[in-house]
Parts: structure tokens; C-alpha cells; sequence
């Protein structure tokens, strides 16, 4: 098997997904080579996404960590409010050019069904996404919101009725409908070559923002900072950095509970190498090799694996992976929210909980990078719930 980042990658899959995966491959090394399909992608980012994103000094938090200095790439910015537009939008253009007419998805806690259901009405494709039974009860308003957007939410009833579910069921319907559909993967996960499709259409995190750091300060910040849920947000900002040796490469990961307890989603930490979802890579595994249920107050890093491009970064000691438990991460979002007036996505609020043990161990001179992956608009009920059960004070973080 042929592994595109180390020993992790390659596609494990039955024969017929193969076809499927060769005729995106084809296309996807095609397109993205052509001046026009480039410029396109572009002009979408600019004009509807909002793109380039800021670069913010966040002048509040550097002072009171007293460490380094602190600049925050703002992808909650984005229309939708995160980074996963950037995805949809570049596979959506590539199914038009593939003469794609339908667009399917799966979600977990709805999110990535969010960012395609609002790309595929903006290029008038039909959109169908597949979301476990169990997520469809829980993320209701995400149901509402897709359909909202005039996508079809189809409900997934085997297995345990969540994402890994969903993932089997939309594979399966791309491969009996492969001629007129397309299917747009949310991470940089799956069989080649999606890892690296989502990180083409993500490493313009990374790029803008060495361009922006370069203008504010003249030189390469000397850490960069991302929560890792299949990794696509990270390897955006990760991407432009991985040749420069001086710039030191953190991803963070939910720790749920504690990595003590069975609730948590510390794939890096804790989890041994193996194929999960048509790839080789990390991941949380029982003793039988199947995928360990996970756990995090964050759905969007609530998953078993990670991205085969990480799991190569930290085996070549490239990267570095540390966890944060759901407490830390409440008073990270609760933290940012009071000295920055900036209330970020409880995931990358799991970046900000790191920086914030971390900052201060450093010299005054050194930058650090933390991407804010999304805003927290989404998380705020679930917030107030926590806070109240946890008995934390709003005030005293
Ligand atoms: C989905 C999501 C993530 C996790 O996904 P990655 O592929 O690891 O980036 C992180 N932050 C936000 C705001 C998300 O919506």
C-alpha cells in the first residue's frame, strides 16, 4: 500500500470505492493546477467567505500571560463562523467541474452538514447529508438549520446511530450514485486523497497568515497553535510552517473528562496505530481494534481517529500533541470571551486553554500563533449548562 505521509495514509477500501477515489484524485490534481479554477476559489473566499481572516495581536491576553506575544488567526470571522467553509467551498467548485449535479455529506454533531448545505445553495447543487439517528435528536437546530439551507437530512439507523455510521452510509450511497454525485468529506481524514484535497483547500489559513505575521513583526512566529478533531483546521495553519524548522508545531486535542477516565477523545496520547475510516493512521481503539466510543464537551473534536498528515507530523517529531480536559476548555472560552471580547467555538477554545498554561513559560520575545477555528455562538447553551452544573463562577476564570 502506497501511504502519502509516512507510513499513514493509503486507502482501505473495497475495490469499487477505489474507482471512485482514482476518478477524484484525477480530477482534483487537474483542476488544481489550472490558473481558473484557482482564481475562482479564490474569489469565493474573498467575496463570500470574507477571507483574508485577520491576524489580531491580542494585546489584553499577552499582557495579563506575561509571556510571549499572542496573535489570534481569526477564522471565526468566516461566514458560517469557522474554517469549514474554506473546504466546502474548494470541493464544491471541483464537483462543478467534475460535472457533479448533487452534493452528499455526512455530519456529526452537524457543523460540516452546515458549511456544505450552505455552499451547495450558493452554487444551486442538490445537497443530501447523513447524520446518525442519535445526532439528529441532539443537534436539532442544525437539522433545522441545513434544511433551512434546502438540504435533505437523511437519518442513519445502523450501528450506534453517530458519525462513523453516518460515514459508512454516505460512502456507500456516493458509490451507487457515482455518476452525477460527489462527495464532499469535512476533514483531513478518510483514503487518500481526501486528507490532501481538504488540506489544499485549508493550507490558505497557513498562507495568509505568514504573510501577516511577516508584515506585523518581520519575521516567523516561533509557535503555532490549533485544536485537532480530524485535524483539517491544524494542517491549515500547520501547512506553510511545516518546512521552517524554527517554527514549533502544537496541536490539542480534548481530553474529555481526563485521560484517566474512558471519556475522553486523546487519540494522539493515547491511541496506537491502525486503519479506522479507510486509512491508515492514530486512533482510539478497543481491544479488538474497533473504535473506541469517545468523549468531548466538544462535538467537532469528539472523534476516534485523526487526520494520517498528523499522525506522520508527530511520529516524525514534527509536531507536538497535548490535550486539555472540558474544564480547562469552559474557562478558556469563558477566559477569552472576558479579556478579548471574542467568544471562540468550544473547540478551539481547547487551543486557547493550552496557550494559556504554556505562554507563560516563554520570553517576552517569542510569537505564538493560535488559531480560532470558529466562533462560539453554537456553544453557548451547552456553556451555561456546564458552568451551572459545574458550580463556576462566570466572573472567576
Ligand atoms: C469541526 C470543527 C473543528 C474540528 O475539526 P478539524 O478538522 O480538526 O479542524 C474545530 N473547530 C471548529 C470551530 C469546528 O467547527
Amino acid at each position: 500500500m502506497n501511504h502519502q505521509f509516512g507510513d499513514f495514509g493509503g486507502q482501505y477500501v473495497p475495490e469499487p470505492v477505489i474507482k471512485a477515489l482514482e476518478e477524484l484524485e484525477q480530477a482534483f490534481n487537474t483542476h488544481i493546477q489550472d490558473p481558473d479554477f484557482k482564481k475562482e476559489y479564490r474569489y469565493y473566499l474573498n467575496e463570500y467567505v470574507g477571507r483574508p481572516s485577520s491576524l489580531y495581536f491580542a494585546e489584553n491576553m499577552t499582557k495579563e500571560l506575561n509571556g510571549g506575544k499572542i496573535y489570534l488567526k481569526r477564522e471565526d470571522l468566516n461566514h458560517t463562523g469557522a474554517h469549514k467553509i474554506n473546504n466546502t467551498i474548494g470541493q464544491i467548485l471541483l464537483a462543478k467541474r467534475m460535472g457533479k449535479k448533487k452534493i452528499i455529506a455526512e455530519t456529526g454533531a452537524g457543523q460540516h452538514g452546515v458549511a456544505t448545505a450552505t455552499a451547495a445553495a450558493m452554487f444551486g447543487m442538490a445537497c443530501e447529508i447523513f447524520m446518525g439517528k442519535e445526532d439528529t435528536d441532539r443537534q436539532r437546530l442544525n437539522v433545522f438549520r441545513m434544511e433551512l439551507l434546502g438540504a435533505k437530512v437523511t437519518p442513519v439507523t445502523r450501528g450506534t446511530q453517530t458519525l462513523s455510521d453516518a460515514v459508512d452510509e454516505a460512502i456507500e450511497k456516493w458509490v451507487e450514485r457515482i455518476d452525477d454525485t460527489f462527495y464532499l468529506l469535512g476533514s483531513a481524514v478518510g483514503p487518500h486523497p481526501y486528507p490532501y484535497v481538504v488540506r489544499e483547500f485549508q493550507k490558505i489559513i497557513g498562507e495568509e497568515t505568514l504573510k501577516q505575521i511577516k508584515e506585523k513583526e518581520g519575521r516567523l512566529p516561533d509557535y503555532c497553535i490549533a485544536c485537532v478533531g480530524g485535524g483539517s483546521n491544524a494542517i491549515g495553519l500547520f501547512h506553510e510552517f511545516v518546512p521552517h524548522d524554527e517554527v514549533k508545531l502544537i496541536g490539542v486535542e480534548a481530553a474529555g473528562k481526563g485521560i484517566d477516565t474512558k471519556d475522553h477523545a486523546a487519540t494522539m496520547t493515547l491511541g496506537s496505530e491502525g486503519v479506522i475510516h479507510g486509512m491508515r493512521t492514530i486512533y482510539l481503539s478497543n481491544e479488538d481494534g474497533t473504535p473506541m466510543p469517545v468523549y468531548s464537551i466538544s462535538a467537532g473534536l469528539d472523534y476516534p481517529g485523526v487526520g494520517p498528515e498528523h499522525a506522520h507530523l508527530k511520529n516524525s517529531n514534527r509536531g507536538k500533541y497535548e490535550s486539555i480536559t472540558d474544564e480547562e476548555a469552559v474557562k478558556a472560552l469563558l477566559y477569552l470571551s472576558q479579556i478579548e471580547g471574542i467568544i471562540p467555538a468550544i473547540e478551539s477554545a481547547h487551543a486557547i486553554a493550552y496557550a494559556r498554561k504554556f505562554v507563560p513559560t516563554l520570553d517576552k520575545d517569542q510569537i505564538v500563533i493560535i488559531n480560532v477555528s470558529g466562533r462560539g455562538d453554537k456553544d453557548v447553551e451547552a456553556i451555561e449548562k456546564y458552568i451551572n452544573e459545574h458550580h463556576i463562577d462566570i466572573k472567576q476564570v
